[in-house]
């Protein structure tokens, strides 16, 4: 049995205390054990990345950046490795894992910009003899919290920008899938990182509470689902700490009477069952603008959907894989079912799919439901399966009226050939990333990533120039060297530039 342990100040270690199976999602078992972080081996780790700081953060950007471009060569090195331990323990499929490690080298190269970005401000002169200049100071240790359906991406977000910026961090993975996020860790550790600025705490509550209670700890990045994320923010900002919590989705597309309709059920059929649906971007709602548009996306969507492939990981031919547990197999399930008992009409259902020598695996199949209304359980909660549901309504206003009345605001989009109906449509809806055609609209590495509504606690967004924001603290210095022959009375009034 392989035990996946903890990186702390450069090395893997066990505590011992308390373990989790690991199950592979595609054959239902289990062969390997993850650790769960006692409080004492968080606060171990707490104190390995406090005393790499004051080293860490005086090394020269450069030199921290040069160790962000070894890191990327070996995560480009070792891709085939990573996607394997993602395939095993997530259960997506190879080329998908590919796709997500490519997302989360595209921010590690952000992080190779550095010097760049924290070059700060400068003005000369603000006032007679007197020059003023903003910096960006690293925090100190900062933690990350993070899902199980991006092991690499979405812990890529996070470090890489942190510890460039000259913080040290404690990393506390999804426990249903730590490998690829521990094997990164040690890459990073191989590019030349010094002991102690990466850390890695494998865990679960025990290790979250510990992290975002300890005084030690200054800013928290989370992505979860939304209960957990409220429940993280507000913890941590009530014991002082920075913090940035992503939450859960519900990803609506709009699709126009004027659409290119083969091009938004193509779109629709990836971005709804790529990855099981389990993608907080995924596009788990189509919203038909007049009941032709309604019928042909769900004839057409129909037929694609017969060519489906669901299958193990390690199969490129297949589109998707399992969902992550037997529980969340079970959920995703028990939606469907609600949906049917609430009167939605089940077009396509894959609650009975089995994959031939993978009886035991967490499958679900693609799932089409049409006629749901806003009032549905499964239109109300993120399902987090493959299961599109389509709702039809008459007009575009209706449908933005929908998309803004939800409480989640991550992603969404519209399939339409007009111009102004797209224009009014991103200016208008209350969602924090918007596709015009483009299903996934997730940010490039050199935007930042983030929704509105119930999708985000906190200010700032993950990754590109609000990471450099987040994870630094701004000191503004204003500076005079007054003259040895000229001396100056004290001044009572409110210095002006005068
Ligand atoms: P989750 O909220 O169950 O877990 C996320 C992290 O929180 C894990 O590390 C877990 O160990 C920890 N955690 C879980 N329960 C906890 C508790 N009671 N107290 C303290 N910590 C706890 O989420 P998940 O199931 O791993 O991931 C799926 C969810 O993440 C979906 O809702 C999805 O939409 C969301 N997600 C959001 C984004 C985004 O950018 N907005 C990105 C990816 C995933």
């Amino acid at each position: 049995m392989t035990l996946v342990g903890h990186l702390i100040n450069g090395r893997v270690i066990a505590d011992g205390t308390r373990r989790q199976a690991v199950f592979n999602p595609a054959t239902g078992q289990s062969t390997k054990q993850v650790e769960l972080a006692s409080k004492a081996t968080v606060e171990q780790a707490i104190a390995a990345a406090q005393a790499a700081f004051p080293g860490w953060r005086n090394t020269p950007p450069l030199k921290r950046a040069r160790v962000m471009f070894r890191f990327k060569e070996l995560l480009e090195k070792h891709a085939d490795t990573i996607c394997a331990l993602i395939g095993e323990e997530h259960g997506k499929i190879t080329h998908d894992a590919m796709g997500e490690l490519q997302r989360g080298i595209e921010n590690v190269e952000y992080a190779c910009g550095a010097p760049e970005l924290l070059k700060g401000e400068h003005s000369k002169n603000v006032g007679p003899n007197i020059d003023s200049w903003s910096e960006f100071h690293p925090l100190g240790v900062v933690a990350g919290i993070t899902p199980f359906n991006f092991p690499a991406m979405v812990p890529l977000w996070m470090f890489p920008m942190a510890i460039v910026c000259g913080n040290c961090f404690v990393l506390k993975p999804s426990e249903r899938d730590p490998s690829a996020t521990l094997y990164i860790a040690q890459l990073l550790q191989e590019a030349g990182l010094p002991d102690g600025v990466m850390n890695v705490v494998n865990g679960d509550k025990e290790a979250v509470d510990t992290l975002i209670e300890d005084t030690r700890v200054e800013a928290v990045s989370f992505v979860g689902s939304t209960p957990i994320a409220e429940y993280i923010y507000t913890r941590a900002t009530a014991h002082g700490k920075r913090c940035q919590a992503l939450g859960g989705a519900k990803n609506h597309a709009i699709v126009m009477p004027d659409a290119d309709m083969d091009n938004a059920v193509n779109q629709l059929v990836g971005a709804a069952f790529g990855s099981s649906g389990e993608r907080c971007m995924a596009l788990s709602v189509a919203v038909a603008v007049g009941d032709a548009a309604g019928d042909a996306l769900v004839s057409r969507m129909q037929e694609a959907m017969q060519h489906l492939k669901v299958g193990a990981s390690s199969d490129s031919r297949n589109d998707f894989g399992p969902v992550i547990t037997k529980a969340h197999q079970e959920k995703v399930v028990g939606y469907i079912d609600s949906a049917e008992a609430q009167g939605a009409t089940i077009v396509v259902d894959g609650r009975r799919t089995q994959v031939d020598g993978y009886e035991d695996g967490f499958f679900v199949g693609g799932t089409l439901i049409d006629h749901v209304s806003h009032d549905m359980t499964s239109y109300r909660e993120e399902i987090f399966g493959p299961v599109l549901q389509v709702v039809r309504v008459d007009s575009m206003q209706e449908a933005m009226a929908l998309i803004d009345a939800h409480e989640y605001g991550n992603g969404t989009c519209i399939f339409t050939r007009d111009g102004e109906a797209a224009r009014h449509f991103s200016d208008n809806i209350k969602v924090g990333m918007v596709g015009i055609n483009v299903p996934l609209p997730v940010p490039v590495a050199y935007h930042s990533f983030g929704g509105w509504k119930r999708s985000l606690f906190g200010d700032l967004n993950a990754y590109g120039p609000d990471a450099v924001r987040f994870y630094t603290r701004r000191k503004t210095i204003t500076q005079r060297w007054p003259s040895a022959s000229v001396r100056e009375g004290a001044e009572f009034s409110m210095p002006t530039m005068e």
